[in-house]
């Protein structure tokens, strides 16, 4: 059985409905021009917004005093990246208190889905994810995150300091 809804006669008018709309609009409008600052909307690009310093944005690899990675290229991050979108190389370090290093180390930042486990399971705070959000490119090759990009890149000023040092790192038994 199907039942027929008999279209009530104000519906069948559209009149109504759009100066009830555009009402709201030009409403909100004045609103927003009176008191800007109550704008619940960004004027992006001018005006970005700043997210908790906990925001999981944007990779690092963090580096150690003398600047250069603190990554040991254990693989703990590649292994447990559910997009499989980590790719490192290790190759043996000249010092022989360090094992491994990457000599290369790139993320595919179009299948990272920002979880964040890479970060949780690096054992020695060697990538974290911070505020950066924006992740512009002109083409597919600059979505492959590299070393340079990574840790090197303009607004990290030299490179962010791994938490845990050499020393520290011994001491711990890492
Ligand atoms: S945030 Fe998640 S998906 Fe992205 S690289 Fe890290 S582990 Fe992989
Ligand atoms: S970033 Fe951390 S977990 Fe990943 S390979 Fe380097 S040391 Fe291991």
């Amino acid at each position: 059985m199907s039942i027929v809804k008999r279209v009530s006669y104000k519906s069948k008018w559209y009149l109504p409905g759009i100066l009830s709309g555009m009402g709201l609009t030009f409403s909100k409008m004045i609103k927003n021009i009176l008191s800007p600052k109550k704008m619940l909307t960004l004027n992006y690009p001018e005006e970005k917004y700043e997210y908790s310093p906990r925001f999981k944005g944007n990779h690092v690899l963090t580096v150690k005093k003398d600047g250069s990675l603190r990554c040991t290229a254990c693989m703990l991050c590649a292994t447990n990246c559910p997009a499989q979108c980590i790719k490192i190389t290790a190759a043996e370090h000249e010092d022989p208190t360090v094992e491994k290093y990457p000599i290369s180390y790139e993320i595919d930042i179009l299948r990272c889905v920002f979880c964040g486990y890479c970060e949780e399971a690096c054992p020695v705070d060697a990538i974290r994810m911070g505020p950066e959000w924006q992740t512009p490119a002109l083409n597919g090759g600059q979505f492959n995150y590299d070393i340079q990009r990574l840790a090197y890149r303009a607004n990290l000023k030299g490179g962010i300091q791994s938490r845990l040092d050499d020393n520290e790192r011994h001491k711990a038994g890492i």
